[in-house]
């Protein structure tokens, strides 16, 4: 599926679903495609007709759909974030060592984050002991 970013002959701006490329030119060559205001079957691509785009609306819509991937990315780590806040025991700067005494059976099983250095993680991997970087927030401050 494909969204496209339409306007109709009388300047309405709207946004459809079509199988393909191929099924709107198809579909708009039929007269199918109508503009939910007016109802013209006079239809035509914002974002593909750079003619009759202004040079704002070329600018605006990749910009648009960045924000929206972004958005999902940015709630996707907000999401692992706290995963890992209620799941696991906030040990701070003392990661790498909890993790090598867990991993040595000298302090309980358990899931673990807090701070390492890039070296800390990647001795710790050599050991056989499984990290997992955590993304910032991007929203954090800290
Ligand atoms: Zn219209």
């Amino acid at each position: 599926m494909i969204r496209y970013a339409l306007h109709c002959a009388a300047g309405h701006e709207f946004e459809s679903w079509f199988r393909d490329s191929a099924a709107y030119d198809a579909q708009v060559r039929r007269g199918l495609v109508a503009c939910p205001e007016c109802g013209t079957t006079r239809i035509a691509k914002r974002i593909m007709a750079p003619a009759v785009a202004t040079r704002e609306e070329r600018a605006a819509a990749p910009v648009a759909m960045m924000g929206e991937r972004e958005r999902q990315i940015r709630a996707m780590i907000a999401a692992l974030h706290r995963h890992v806040r209620e799941n696991a025991e906030h040990v701070g700067e003392a990661f790498a060592e909890e993790a090598r005494r867990i991993h040595a059976g000298e302090a309980e099983e358990r899931a673990i984050h807090g701070v390492a250095t890039l070296r800390e993680a990647m001795e710790l991997r050599e050991e056989g002991i499984a990290v997992l970087p955590l993304p910032p927030l991007p929203d954090d401050a800290n």
